[in-house]
Formats: C-alpha cells, sequence, structure tokens
C-alpha cells in the first residue's frame, strides 16, 4: 500500500470517530442548561453560550465570580466512542452542576490559590454529582 492511501485511509477513519452536532441539538443544550439553572437556583447568573469544536472535551464553562457571568460552550463536533452513553442532557448538566460548584467553592477565572489542584478535586466532586443527581 502506498503511503499516501494509508494516510488518506487514516483520515477517513478517524473522520467516521467523529460526531457532528446540529444546531437543534446545540438548542437542546442551552434549553437544559437554563432549565437546570433555574431548577438549581442559579439565577444570579448571567449565561452565555457558545457553539464550536473544542479539543478532546464536550463542552467547556468559564465562571467570573466578581461579574457573576459564565460562557458555556458545546463542542460542535465530538468523539462517538466517548460520546456513547452520554447524551446533550447529561452534558448540559454536567456543566450546570460546575456552574453550582463555582460559587460553592468560590472558584472564578479571578480567584485562584492552586489553579490546578483545585480544578482537578473540582471536577471530581462534579462527576460524582453528575452520577447522583
Ligand atoms: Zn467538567
Amino acid at each position: 500500500m502506498r503511503a499516501d492511501t494509508l494516510v488518506n485511509d487514516l483520515k477517513s477513519a478517524h473522520h467516521n470517530l467523529m460526531k457532528k452536532l446540529s444546531k437543534r441539538e446545540f438548542e437542546q443544550f442551552k434549553k437544559e442548561c437554563l432549565r437546570l439553572q433555574k431548577e438549581w437556583g442559579l439565577l444570579e447568573w448571567d449565561l452565555s453560550f457558545d457553539f464550536r469544536e473544542l479539543k478532546n472535551i464536550y463542552s467547556k464553562i468559564y465562571c467570573n465570580l466578581d461579574g457573576m457571568f459564565a460562557t458555556i460552550i458545546l463542542s460542535s463536533e465530538l468523539e462517538n466512542e466517548e460520546y456513547k452513553g452520554r447524551d446533550i442532557l447529561s452534558i448540559a448538566k454536567h456543566e450546570i452542576i460546575h456552574l453550582l460548584l463555582a460559587k460553592i467553592f468560590g472558584i472564578g477565572t479571578t480567584r485562584f490559590c492552586d489553579e490546578k489542584s483545585f480544578d482537578r478535586a473540582e471536577e471530581e466532586v462534579t462527576r460524582i454529582l453528575e452520577k447522583i443527581l
């Protein structure tokens, strides 16, 4: 097999692993985030949303505690392998749990002592709550 053929095969194999999300799924994601924000009493936060490709993760949230605003980004492409068993609604829940914890732990973009270890600890608690709530 010629090298360039192999590269093309690998590319298409990789492409098959990706699932592109539709605008409709993004709308569903936003709706669920806003629903949970209301249900969990987090209305003091001003939420905004973005829909673009993220590397290796489904979604991301940036919280600013001083301004009480947060931006939630949903990746426009997800790896099918990892996406299995997770749906848009559970990804939305995951991010709103981060929002909940941001307030509890005082995690904001402007207030860190040891950003990395604090982020790790917070991620662990988030994953637990995602399962039990
Ligand atoms: Zn997370």
